[in-house]
């Protein structure tokens, strides 16, 4: 049987990178698929593993070669997603994650139609805005770039086909692993809007 492909994206440090090696550490069948970027390598990724850190050029003539299956522009950087990986791997029945951005997942689903698109929420935008400060991973510049960039990413929210909230690891992975079995009650979405809103508004300070 064919593997499932699941776009997850969501609000800056929703912790949905965390949910995806959750995933994949936990059952044989899930994997997550590796982009590759032009952006800076960070302290501890590892080039292969993280992303393969790539050139502008680079990308380019990957982009020439119809190398990948979405790509996107992302806060001053390109990442895209490459082809073969996705594709070997559905093939073989094991269920593959891409970690995206918005733009680049409603590319996908326009491609193929069967995959699953799930947008992560972190509980509040206080949650939020201490993550990304307590990760150490940007400066409190790029920090509130990311925190406005949270109002026009919430935009796309509506077009996925569930909106978690991340509470907390296990029951996210918990509702990661109903959605693949076709039992998450779609309903909850929209008590996750709600969460949404509530997010953008306090970004916005009203
Ligand atoms: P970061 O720089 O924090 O690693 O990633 C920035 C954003 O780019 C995140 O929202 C991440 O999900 C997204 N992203 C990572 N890889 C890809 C990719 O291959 N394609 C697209 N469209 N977005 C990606």
């Amino acid at each position: 049987m064919e593997g499932k492909l699941l776009v997850i994206s969501g609000l800056s440090a929703a912790g949905k990178g965390t949910i995806a090696k959750e995933l994949v550490d936990r059952f044989d069948n899930f994997v997550l698929s590796v982009s590759a970027t032009t952006r800076e390598k960070r302290g501890n990724e590892v080039d292969g593993k993280d992303y393969f850190f790539i050139s502008k050029e680079k990308f380019d003539e990957m982009i020439s070669n119809d190398e990948f299956l979405e790509y996107a522009k992302y806060v001053n950087n390109y990442y895209g997603t490459p082809k073969k990986y996705v594709e070997d791997m559905i093939k073989n029945g094991k269920n593959v994650i891409l970690e995206i951005e918005m733009q680049g997942a409603l590319q996908v689903k326009k491609i193929y139609d069967k995959a699953v698109l799930v947008f992560f929420l972190p509980k509040d935008a206080k949650t939020q805005r201490e993550r990304l400060i307590s990760r150490k991973r940007e400066t409190l510049e790029q920090i509130e770039e990311r925190i406005r960039q949270a109002i026009v990413d919430a935009e796309y929210a509506i077009h996925y086909d569930y909106v978690l909230v991340n509470e907390n690891i296990d029951d996210s992975i918990k509702d990661m692993q109903e959605i693949v079995d076709g039992k998450y009650d779609k309903y909850k979405n929209k008590k996750s809007l709600l969460i949404l809103e509530q997010i953008v508004k306090d970004i916005k300070g009203e």
